[in-house]
C-alpha cells in the first residue's frame, strides 16, 4: 500500500512556469501590507542568541523555484514566512507545514505549487518551520532535532527555550496578520488516509477540512499545537496521510489549490459530507516501558506491537483484532488519559492471557511502527467505532 516517496520533485515539472503577481515586487521589507515591523518585534526577523531567526520573504525574493525541493529548501536554510500577494489585498490565508521534519509532503505541495504560481484569491502566508531539522541527514527523518522539543507541542507557555521562542514567534505572527483561517499540514506518523483534525466542531471548521480531506477529528486534548492558538479565525490540523504514502503530496496540493483559489471560504452550504468523530484518545506507554514492533513477541520489550498496525488506521478495528502482546506486565504498562485525567485504557483495550486487543470496536489514528515517535508522542489515537 504504502510506497516510497523519493521527497524530491523534479525541477520544473509540466507544470507553467512561475506567474508572479502583479504587485509582487510592492512588499519586500520582511513584512506583509498592513503589518509593520514594530507590531512584529525585531526579533520576528532578526532572532536573539538564544532564538531561531525566522526570515519573512515575499514571494519574489524566492530562492529559485526550478531546482528540487531539498536543494531549494537549503537555500532557505531557515524557518521562512512566504508572503503572496493576492486578488483581494485585504483579506488573507496562513498556511504552515514542517513543523515535524519528517513530514515532507506540505512542503513538497507548496515548492510545487509555487512553480506554476498564479495570484491567490486573497493574500497567502505560508510557514515552512522546521527546515534546519528537515535537512539533517538522511533529509526528513527527523521530527525534531535531537535534544530540542517538538515544536507542534510548543504553543503555550512556557516560551523559554529554543522551541519555545519560535512558537512564540510563529504565534505572534499569525495573530498579526488577522488571517481568515489557520491550515497546518503533516503527515501521520505511520501509513493512513487523510484527516483533519480541529478543536472544535463548526461549520468553519467542517468547510475547511471540506477542502483537502473527507474526514474531520474533533479533539478536546489540548497538547500546545499550532492549531489550538487563539488568532481569532478557525484552525484545522490536515493530516495528508503517511509520510511515505505516495498519494499524501497530491492531498496536500489539491488542497492548497483549493484553497487559495476560493474566494468565498465558508460558503452557505459545506461543500461536501464529512465524516466526523468526537475526542479520541492518545493510547501511551507509561515511563519506563519498552516497544517494539515484531510478529511475535519480543523478549527485549516489555510490549509488542504487530508491524501490520498501520492498516489499523483504515476503517475499523474490530474486537477480536489482535494488536500485539503486553505479556505479564499487562494493560498497566499503558495509558489512555482523556482530558479529565482519566484512565479510559481499560474502556478501550483489553488483554487476553497476554495477548491486547480492543475492548470495542475502535477507529484507530496515528498508529505507528516508529518506535522511537510511540515512545516520544504515542502509540495511536483511539475513539469508540459506532
Ligand atoms: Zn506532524
Amino acid at each position: 500500500m504504502a510506497k516510497r516517496d523519493t521527497g524530491v520533485l523534479p525541477a520544473g515539472g509540466q507544470r507553467p512556469a512561475c506567474r508572479l503577481p502583479q504587485n509582487a515586487t510592492a512588499v519586500l521589507s520582511g513584512t506583509s501590507p498592513g503589518e509593520s515591523a514594530e507590531r512584529l518585534g525585531p526579533a520576528l526577523v532578526s532572532g536573539g542568541a538564544s532564538q531561531t531567526p525566522v526570515a519573512v520573504l515575499n514571494v519574489a525574493q524566492l530562492p529559485s523555484l526550478a531546482q528540487d525541493s531539498v536543494s531549494w529548501l537549503r537555500q532557505l536554510g531557515r524557518p521562512s514566512w512566504i508572503d503572496i500577494p493576492g486578488i483581494d489585498s485585504s483579506r488573507r490565508r496562513v498556511l504552515t507545514t514542517l513543523l515535524h521534519g519528517n513530514e515532507p509532503s506540505g512542503v513538497l505541495a507548496i515548492h510545487r505549487w509555487l512553480q506554476g504560481l498564479d495570484t491567490p484569491a486573497v493574500n497567502i502566508s505560508l510557514l515552512i518551520a522546521s527546515v534546519t531539522t528537515a535537512l539533517q541527514e538522511p533529509v526528513f527523518s527527523r521530527r525534531m532535532a535531537a535534544g530540542q522539543r517538538d515544536l507542534n507541542r510548543c504553543f503555550k507557555a512556557p516560551f523559554n527555550d529554543q522551541q519555545g521562542h519560535l512558537a512564540q514567534q510563529i504565534m505572534e505572527r499569525i495573530i498579526s496578520l488577522q488571517p481568515e483561517c489557520v491550515i497546518d499540514i503533516h503527515n501521520t506518523s505511520g501509513s493512513g488516509p487523510s484527516f483533519a483534525v480541529a478543536t472544535a466542531d463548526g461549520f468553519a471548521q467542517r468547510n475547511l477540512a471540506g477542502f483537502f480531506c473527507r474526514r474531520l477529528i474533533v479533539t478536546d486534548l489540548r497538547l500546545g499545537s499550532l492549531m489550538e492558538i487563539d488568532a481569532g479565525c478557525p484552525a484545522v490540523t490536515i493530516e495528508c496521510g503517511g509520510a511515505r504514502d505516495e498519494e499524501s503530496q497530491a492531498t496536500a496540493l489539491a488542497g492548497i489549490e483549493n484553497i487559495t483559489t476560493a474566494d468565498v471560504l465558508f460558503p452557505a452550504a459545506p461543500r461536501h459530507e464529512l465524516e466526523v468523530l468526537h475526542h479520541p484518545v492518545r493510547v501511551i506507554l507509561k515511563p519506563a516501558v519498552t516497544v517494539t514492533y515484531s510478529a511475535s513477541p519480543s523478549e527485549d520489550s516489555d510490549v509488542t506491537l504487530w508491524p501490520d498496525i498501520e492498516r489499523c488506521n483504515y476503517g475499523i478495528t474490530p474486537v477480536d483484532r489482535c494488536l500485539g502482546w503486553v505479556g505479564p506486565g499487562g494493560l498497566r504498562q499503558l495509558a489512555a488519559p482523556d482530558t479529565a485525567g482519566i484512565d479510559r485504557v481499560s474502556h478501550l483495550l483489553r488483554e487476553d492471557n497476554g495477548w491486547l486487543y480492543p475492548a470495542r470496536n475502535l477507529r484507530l489514528f496515528m498508529a505507528t511502527t516508529n518506535a522511537k515517535i510511540a515512545r516520544d508522542d504515542c502509540l495511536f489515537y483511539a475513539v469508540a467505532a459506532t
